[in-house]
């Protein structure tokens, strides 16, 4: 019996890692990105396609505002976006920047048309974070959509290291301190997009919005694959 139990493990485990060498050993595409099945050449399988085309129909292309700048949210935080937002954040699957990136080819007639000459950019993250998971995952979320739309992406804000503890301040300069989280990289005079993967309350936006007018953009608009319930 223990034998039996034995190979019983021994087989899952194979099975597993059968999994992981083939994520490895076949070339890009042969794996779904949303459901782990084989595909069909494409990240994702003609079934989950299917699924994020047809998702628009639940309440999906949202329109938002932030202070006066539009901000358009492709799908609700649940379901394949949501998992797609996940895999790229936490299981460093660049490839589902591009299957993310891929849902603007079927978006509505009113939805985002920035105008020519436009520059993508991105919230910069935390530099340890993005050392530990090997990934920039708005970077790459950002490039997927320029590549898109056809337009240039580029850094436009850095994240400036919060060198004093927020533990030891009292609430105002708390709040001062985050606000100094980000800055402008350049002179902005273009239009920019900002994008980002899911908006939950708005105030890493927000904070990116300042740096931005702060760098001199005068035409902006927010671009994120999800947006969370609230
Ligand atoms: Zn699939």
């Amino acid at each position: 019996m223990r034998k039996e139990a034995l190979l019983r493990r021994g087989g899952a485990l194979i099975r597993s890692w059968g999994r992981g060498l083939a994520e490895i050993l076949y070339p890009e595409g042969a794996v779904c990105l949303g459901c782990g099945r084989l595909s069909d050449g494409e990240c994702l399988c003609p079934a989950c396609r299917e699924e994020l085309r047809y998702s628009d129909v639940l309440d999906s292309w949202q329109l938002r505002d932030i202070g006066g700048v539009p901000v358009w949210c492709m799908r609700p935080h649940r379901d394949l976006p949501r998992k797609l937002v996940l895999r790229l954040k936490h299981g460093t699957e660049a490839r589902a920047a591009k299957a993310m990136a891929g849902m603007l080819r079927d978006r509505p007639d009113y939805f985002l048309h920035p105008a020519p000459g436009t520059v993508v950019t991105w919230v910069p993250g935390p530099k340890g974070r993005i050392r530990e998971r090997c990934i920039d995952h708005g970077k790459r979320l950002a490039e997927a959509v320029a590549a898109e739309l056809g337009l240039e992406c580029r850094p436009l804000l850095i994240r400036k290291k919060n060198d004093r503890a927020q533990a030891r301040l009292n609430r105002e300069a708390r709040r001062e301190n985050l606000k100094k989280t980000f800055a402008p990289a350049e002179r902005i005079g273009c239009p920019v997009l900002l994008v980002d993967d899911v908006l939950t309350t708005g105030t890493t936006a927000r904070r990116c919005l300042e740096a931005l007018r702060e760098g001199g953009a005068e035409e902006i608009e927010v671009l994120t694959v999800t947006k969370a319930a609230g």
